[in-house]
């Protein structure tokens, strides 16, 4: 039976992991190295806009199970919205196309049978080549299982760029196999679009920590965890920036860290050691959201633009081959495309280039293959975080299922 629990690092593993923990009523100490919870998944002042932003565009399918399930368990349901219908609304700037991708709601997917529901210039057999992700195997790319044809230009591309946050040539299919079937493979009640209402942190983040201090639950932020005391296959203390936490004979730890940090805690242990960058391209502008609020963009470097009170957000993932030019450089390609979308006048507004280096790690085979499982050889000691094996690429669904994994592991010992 275990006693308290640490949970090193308040991101959405962590939080998760916290969550599932005070629900079943143990002791639970949180603590947080930065100046506030969320992690790659926050809101925060930006001084130069003079507004509220999100460090980046995060969308969540209906089909994210654990990530509804936690945000309706913290009392945050109604703080996530989207369009009532799954619908994908594309642009392509080669030549001006515009679509709509609209899966029907049930299981059979008969959308592919109308044209008017599908990518312009595919063919219905196109779509039987998702069923080849199924067979992808260990180490096979999605650009060598689906590469060519308009199907995988104007849509199979963009939304596995997004999910693994890895150029198709180098993205392992079967990660984008395991976002596929549990959105698209189970019909258009699964890929209804969420996004937050207000802010990431007013979705993900700030219901949660009042639910945890509801709860007796106190988060200890400026609180950086240096070392992990060990005694042979036992964690016996943190040693953090505030002091030494001494762990009690049942306590236990989860480390719910980016990879680069449970490295450095952790030597031993081998993590993901490639990351991938996105960017995000914040305008103060006023555009209409259509029927979405969002738009897929093929042919440009703008991929997903998404359009909220007094601000367009623009997202490019799998940036790494960006991340380093000017603020001005990147803000001049991505503009265009943002007017060309969105039918905007051509003075660029105010912006705010927000370069996450290292957004996620890369989702290739060689990382997939460095991915811990949860437990570790320390018998009080679990992992959780997006870049643990979860069997998914990188995302919030993955990070909230590893802190729910960590938690049943410490509550089933
Ligand atoms: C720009 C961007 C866009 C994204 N878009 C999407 C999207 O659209 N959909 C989607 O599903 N996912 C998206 N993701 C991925 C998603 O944000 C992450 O998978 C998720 O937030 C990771 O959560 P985590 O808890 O695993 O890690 P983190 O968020 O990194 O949390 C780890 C926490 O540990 C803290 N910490 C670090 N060191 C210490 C220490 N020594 N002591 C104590 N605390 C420490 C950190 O400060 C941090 O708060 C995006 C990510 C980024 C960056």
């Amino acid at each position: 039976m275990i006693g308290g629990v640490h949970v090193v690092g308040a991101g959405l593993a962590g939080l998760a992991a916290a969550v599932s923990l005070a629900a079943a009523g143990r002791r639970v100490t949180l603590y947080e190295a930065g100046p506030a919870a969320g992690g790659r998944c926050r809101s925060y002042f930006d001084r130069g806009l003079g507004m509220r932003i999100d460090n980046g565009n995060h969308l969540v399918l209906s089909g994210n199970r654990a990530t509804l399930s936690y945000v309706s368990q913290i009392g945050a349901s109604d703080s996530l919205t989207g369009p009532a219908k799954p619908l994908f609304p594309f642009v392509d700037l080669a030549d001006g196309t515009r679509w709509v991708v609209a899966p029907n709601r049930g299981r059979v997917p008969w959308w592919v049978l109308s044209a008017n529901r599908r990518v312009p210039g595919t063919r219905v057999r196109d779509y039987l080549a998702l069923l080849a992700l199924r067979r992808a195997g260990a180490t096979r790319t999605v650009h060598d299982v689906l590469g060519g044809g308009a199907l995988y230009r104007r849509l199979l591309e963009p939304l596995a760029v997004a999910a693994l946050n890895t150029p198709t040539d180098v993205g392992l299919a079967r990660l984008l196999d395991a976002v596929v079937r549990e959105s698209l493979m189970r019909g258009g009640d699964a890929c209804l679009p969420r996004v937050p209402r207000v802010g990431l942190s007013e979705t993900f983040v700030d219901p949660a920590l009042a639910w945890l201090s509801a709860r007796g639950v106190t988060l200890q932020t400026g609180c950086r965890v240096a070392s992990l005391r060990r005694d042979g296959a036992r964690v016996t203390a943190l040693e953090t920036s505030d002091g030494t936490a001494a762990l009690g004979a049942d306590d236990a730890v989860v480390l719910a860290v980016p990879a680069w940090v449970a490295a450095g805690l952790l030597p031993e242990l081998q993590v993901p050691d490639a990351f991938s960058a996105i960017l995000n391209v914040h305008f103060i502008a006023r555009a209409d959201p259509g029927g979405a609020g969002f738009w897929g963009v093929v042919g440009g470097t703008a991929e997903w633009i998404f359009v909220r009170p007094n601000i367009v957000s623009v997202t490019v993932s799998a940036a790494n081959r960006l991340v380093d030019l000017s603020a001005d450089e990147i803000a001049a390609r991505v503009w265009p495309d943002v007017r060309a979308v969105l039918g905007l006048p051509p003075e660029m507004p105010p912006v705010r280039i927000v370069k996450e280096r290292r957004a996620t790690h890369v989702a290739s085979a060689a990382q997939e293959a460095r991915r811990p499982a949860a437990r570790t050889p320390w018998k009080n000691l679990v992992l959780a975080g997006d870049w643990t094996a979860t069997g998914l690429p990188a995302t919030i669904e993955g990070a909230i299922r590893s802190g729910r994994t960590a938690a049943a592991i410490l509550l089933a010992s």
